[in-house]
């Protein structure tokens, strides 16, 4: 089975087009900013593994963050669309141990970038160890993302040793062997800002249940929701708070629903 992690601009579009099995993981919910060829108005507040489940019916789906890649099982690829280097350096720290192929992708609006690295060889191999904040890419460019499908899914069937730019260019990836220590990553703090005004909190297990305010939108995520801010809710204690920078507030808000 492929897993497909991250189902943002370029995950959700090449969803549909695997061949197989796809186990599909991500962390976010559908905002009102996803809504477009793929995410459906009445999806807003659903986890976006589940919208994608709901949408093509023959994928297995797992709601979270992966910081244990584990939780993929033993797929035959991965193919990571996911928005930041923490979550790239654990998936592929993954692929590296597992001897699974690894496929990247990244994007900024007007650029892609893409490659099928063998389990000869890491992220590390090829970029800095970079462990930075997440770079917000904002909506990227329609014949970016045209590109970066139609390179990944001829990735899928056959890899080339090879980083794909969507510009044209392309360069030779190292032969190998990896000679990087693939040290596991530090824990990511618990509470931190990701892409699109959202601040992602991770607490404890806790007593799932819907407070005043609150609305069930499936049997894990509950979602409230103050002006223009949302906050989803997930049953293993994680949350996501959309429309606000300010990590206090964030906070507050959490602790009021939770304890
Ligand atoms: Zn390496």
């Amino acid at each position: 089975m492929i897993a497909l992690v991250g189902l943002g601009q370029i995950g959700s579009r090449l969803a549909a087009h695997l061949p197989g099995k796809v186990l599909v993981v991500d962390r976010d919910v559908v905002e009102e900013n996803d809504i477009g060829p793929v995410y459906q108005k009445n999806q807003v507040g659903l986890p976006k593994a589940d919208a994608m489940y709901a949408l093509l019916g023959k994928h297995k789906t797992l709601v979270g963050d992966v910081t244990d890649a584990t939780v993929l099982g033993s797929p035959s690829l991965v193919i990571d669309c996911t928005d930041n280097f923490e979550t790239r350096f654990v998936v592929n720290a993954f692929c590296v141990k597992r001897k699974i192929p690894y496929l990247f992708s990244a994007a900024t609006h007007d650029q892609g970038l893409c490659a099928r690295f063998d389990p000869g060889i890491c992220l590390s191999c090829v970029f800095p160890p970079v462990r930075d904040a997440p770079r917000c890419t904002g909506p990227i460019e329609p014949k970016v993302l045209r590109f970066l499908v139609r390179k990944i899914l001829g990735l899928v069937k056959q890899g080339d040793r090879k980083l794909w730019v969507s510009t044209g260019h392309s360069y030779e990836l190292p032969a190998g062997p990896c000679r990087c220590s693939i040290a596991p990553h530090a824990k990511p703090p618990g509470i931190r800002r990701l892409c699109g005004d959202t601040i992602q909190i991770k607490g404890s297990k806790f007593d799932f249940q819907v407070r005043a305010g609150g609305l069930q939108i499936s049997k894990d995520v509950i979602r409230y929701r103050r002006g223009k801010q949302a906050l989803t809710l997930f049953r293993d204690g994680r949350a996501l708070v959309h429309g606000s920078m300010d990590l206090a507030a964030a906070k507050q808000w959490y602790q009021r629903i939770t304890t």
